[in-house]
């Protein structure tokens, strides 16, 4: 069977902290550059920060309310890798595709997401413990 690369890039990687002013002055001086965007989702409980790190993007995760997703998965997991994104063209068919490939998907239809982004997740249990997600550019 014949596979060729159709989740195009490492959009950006997703990752929890817990203060947030700490870790953007600790990326600051790691990555060599300023964020770029702060954004709130409050659907989710979280304030997204990006950085543009060459050819890919690091997102830090804060949770604004104690049952976000965030907080959660710091209190079990404590700080650190939250999820790999992976950039694609079309959302709703990578999807429909993902899911008859036999992966269990968080969301079956796209949502809105930081970053001008429409954003569906696979379930960790299906990924080898990795949360992915899969994010189209609104056009
Ligand atoms: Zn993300």
């Amino acid at each position: 069977m014949l596979y060729f690369a159709d989740m195009n890039q490492v959009e950006h990687i997703g990752i929890a902290v817990k203060n947030l002013e700490a870790s953007i002055a600790m990326y600051t001086l790691l990555l060599g550059v300023k964020p770029y965007k702060t954004e709130e989702v409050a659907s989710e409980g979280v304030i997204t920060v990006f950085f543009d790190a060459g050819n890919t993007k690091i997102e830090l995760l804060s949770a604004t309310r104690p049952d976000s997703p965030i907080a959660k998965f710091i209190e079990k997991r404590g700080e650190g890798i939250h999820h790999l994104a992976f950039g694609v063209d079309n959302i709703k068919k990578k999807i429909e595709e993902k899911k008859e490939a036999g992966f269990e998907l968080i969301n079956t239809e796209p949502k809105d997401g930081a970053d001008n982004k429409l954003i569906a997740f696979l379930h960790p249990k299906s990924t080898g413990n990795i949360l992915v997600e899969m994010c189209e550019e609104k056009k």
